[in-house]
């Protein structure tokens, strides 16, 4: 019969073992290989010297190997510290040595645990053997693709991957790295797109950042913060008039599919230009194509040059698009704590919840209300605390947020939307029957608010926009009440036209932001009733045509609306006044 062949063992070394150590090994292999099929004789034991192991054995038994050494930093750190031995007495700050090699070390330990894959599919990885995980921690396989905690139980942990799980297999090794999530932060970043984890994808090239930022971070404490006293202006006039939006504020859109939300926000973000305010654009499940589409509109406006866009397509993992806004947030956040201004739009975050539930259901965790897990109010809380307004000790910057929801059939109590309305501080709601009718931005005059924003509107806009909400309310009612009526007493009439020319006034087409002097004019002008009985059909012409005479002739109450914020009674009756006379020329030219 031919000998088998033998079990190779090798036993590497530094310092040779003493007799004693190498009966205890031998003990060891004996113990753990020595069984029906081998005897101890086909054992091949032998020794060889490795000076790269720093001290310590590693034992190779066949494919398999015992890893004693203390390889790598834990080796430097031996080194450094027989050094500091040698140098005592030299100029050498030892303590602070000492220090710095102790952290290094505790850093090289913490790389040094490992586990490894037991299944990974679906984006979501399980990872056994890892010592001390810690949730939100990222992880590193052995093909480079790196994870995050997200789940942690008894014996494995469940991780959301950020890279392709076809190339994690059964068995991978898995590092810890000690760091939390993070994105690059800096002035460069303006201008660039970047996917959830802050890498380029405009095809630019590389950037330089300032620093790394933790993408969950802690809200601003109240103590940190300061009431919201400045408008952002967004440049419609249907919202800074009666939803008015102020800087560190966080207000809602909300509207089914296509009734125009991303464009107020993008027409928001176009209105920024020279007001020094910086922009995070956070696209979360969209087309890559709308995105592209989108860019190319902010370029076009000269609005890239201040903004930033975090892009995470509905083709990417939903690990991503999980993470997207909080990245965009740590982006604002860099902005912010420089005392600078932001606005930071979320769309949307309804393609974030599902995002979310879809991880959640994978991780295996319990499905609640409409199987979204039980922490999803958490999810958009803990990210919208996050806007602020810094008080003047902090730097006094702020990010204003602009989340969008997209609701079903106009359902505003489904539980996603309930829950980012309790969270905001006020809501645009577009109406896709207002939409159909023509009248862009939908907006819904009842469902409407805005809480805090009030506070940050100027004189001039407070004083010009005065009922506008109300009598449109009374006008959106009174229209239905009548609709069936032929004989109306004169009074009725007449609210029902100045009602009509309100919404006429209000339709704005997207990417023709209004400045705030021209809202503060048209709003005196029409509030005035002065002009009820132009024809719906001229009311645009007639506009343009009376800004821009005042414009021209009426330069100190410009001045006093744009830099004063203000509108005295005689600067308002001097405005109903002109729009009086320029009606009348305006119509016997028409006739
Ligand atoms: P989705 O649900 O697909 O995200 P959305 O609610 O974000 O849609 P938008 O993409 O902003 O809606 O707009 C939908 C369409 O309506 C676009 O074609 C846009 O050009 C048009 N639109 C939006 N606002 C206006 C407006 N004020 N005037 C004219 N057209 C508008
Ligand atoms: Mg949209």
């Amino acid at each position: 019969m031919a000998k088998k062949p033998g079990f190779q063992v090798v036993l590497y070394y530094v310092t040779p073992p003493s007799a004693e150590q190498l009966q205890g090994i031998w003990n060891f292999v004996l113990g753990k290989y020595v069984n029906e099929d081998r005897k101890a004789e086909d054992i091949d034991f032998s020794v060889e010297e490795d000076e790269s192991l720093g001290g310590g054995f590693i034992l190779k038994c066949g494919n398999e190997v015992y890893n004693w050494s203390t390889r790598g930093r834990l080796g430097q750190f031996n080194e450094k510290l027989q050094q500091i031995r040698r140098n005592v007495g030299a100029d050498e700050d030892v303590i602070s040595i000492l220090r710095t090699t102790t952290e290094e070390f505790r850093l090289a330990a913490r790389f040094r645990r490992s586990g490894y894959v037991v299944s990974a599919g679906d984006g979501i990885a399980r990872v056994k053997g890892l010592e001390r995980a810690e949730y939100g921690e990222i992880l590193i396989f052995a093909s480079g693709v790196k994870g995050m905690v997200q789940d942690i139980r008894r014996d494995d942990c469940g991780v959301i991957l950020f890279g392709r799980d076809t190339e994690i297999r059964v068995w991978d090794e898995v590092a810890r790295t000690g760091l939390r999530a993070g994105v690059p932060v800096g002035d460069a970043l303006l201008g660039r797109v970047l996917n959830a984890l802050g890498e380029p994808i405009d095809g630019d090239g590389e950037f330089e950042a300032e620093g790394y930022r933790p993408i969950e971070s802690p809200a601003p404490s109240i103590t940190a913060r300061q009431p919201v006293d400045t408008p952002l202006e967004t440049g419609i006039l249907s919202i800074d008039s009666m939803f008015p939006i102020g800087r560190g504020q966080r207000e809602l859109i909300i509207g089914d599919r296509q009734t125009g939300k991303t464009s107020i926000a993008i027409d928001t973000i176009i209105n920024q230009k020279g007001k020094g305010v910086k922009c995070v654009y956070v696209a979360i499940g969209q087309k890559a194509s709308t995105i592209a589409q989108l860019v190319n509109t902010l370029e076009k406006n000269g609005a890239m040059d201040y903004t930033v866009v975090i892009s995470s397509t509905a083709s990417d993992p939903a690990p991503l698009q999980f993470i997207a806004p909080y990245s965009g947030t740590a982006i604002a956040e860099f902005f912010m704590n420089k005392g600078e201004d932001v606005l930071i739009v979320y769309d949307d975050l309804s393609k974030h919840a599902v995002a979310y539930r879809a991880l959640s259901l994978l991780l295996e965790r319990s499905p609640g209300r409409e199987a979204y897990p039980g922490d999803v109010f958490y999810l958009h809380s803990r990210l919208l605390e996050r806007s602020a307004r810094l008080s003047e000790e902090k730097g006094g910057g702020s990010i204003t947020a602009l989340p969008i929801i997209e609701t079903q059939a106009g359902d505003v109590s489904a539980y996603i939307p309930t829950n980012v309305i309790s969270i905001t501080d006020g809501q645009i709601y577009l109406e896709s029957d207002l939409f159909f009718l023509g009248f862009r931005p939908a907006v819904n005059v009842g469902l409407s608010v805005s809480r805090v924003g009030g506070a940050a509107q100027t004189k001039a806009m407070k004083k010009a926009a005065g009922s506008v909400r109300i009598d449109l309310a009374q006008y959106r009612e009174m229209e239905v009440f009548t609709q069936f009526s032929s004989d109306l007493d004169d009074a009725t009439k007449n609210q029902l036209r100045h009602g009509r020319l309100l919404m006429e006034m209000l339709k704005q087409p997207i990417g023709h932001p209004r400045s705030m002097v021209d809202q503060v004019m048209m709003l005196t002008a029409v509030n005035s009733g002065v002009i009820d009985s132009l024809p719906l059909e001229m009311v645009r012409e007639f506009m343009d045509g009376y800004l821009k005479k005042v414009h021209e002739e009426e330069q100190t109450i410009v001045h006093d609306i744009e830099l004063l914020g203000t509108l005295n009674d005689d600067e308002k009756y001097f405005l109903v006044q002109k729009a009086q006379t320029m009606l009348q020329e305006f119509m016997s030219i028409k006739e």
